[in-house]
């Protein structure tokens, strides 16, 4: 459990700002609600084109568990699961054509 460290409300999953590092709640999460330090320095830096800031912040969770992986797994087991399908109706079919001969 973290704290948001403008308002002290306890997140669970925090929000972090690129700008200044800090843990912020829903409500502050953005630059602006939280008399961002790193973005004063950034706009000073950056000056010219306010409008390609991205500074939309993003939660560490999201960024440390890619989700690729999981969709792989799935569909590994389908495939298997249809394989087995498969070979099942292939016996069946085997056992069906033997009893008529
Ligand atoms: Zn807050
Ligand atoms: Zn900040």
């Amino acid at each position: 459990m973290a704290r948001c460290s403008y308002c002290g409300a306890s997140e669970s999953l925090p929000f972090t700002c690129k700008f200044c590092g800090g843990k912020f709640c829903a409500e502050h999460r953005l630059p602006e609600n939280h008399d961002c330090q790193g973005l004063a320095v950034y706009k000073e830096t950056r000056g010219k084109e306010p409008e390609k800031w991205i500074y939309e912040p993003f939660r560490a969770e999201e960024q440390e568990a890619p989700r690729g992986g999981r969709v792989q797994e799935v569909l590994g087991r389908l495939t298997l699961r249809h394989a087995l399908y498969t070979l099942l109706a292939l016996l069946i079919l085997l056992m069906l054509l033997r009893s008529f001969l």
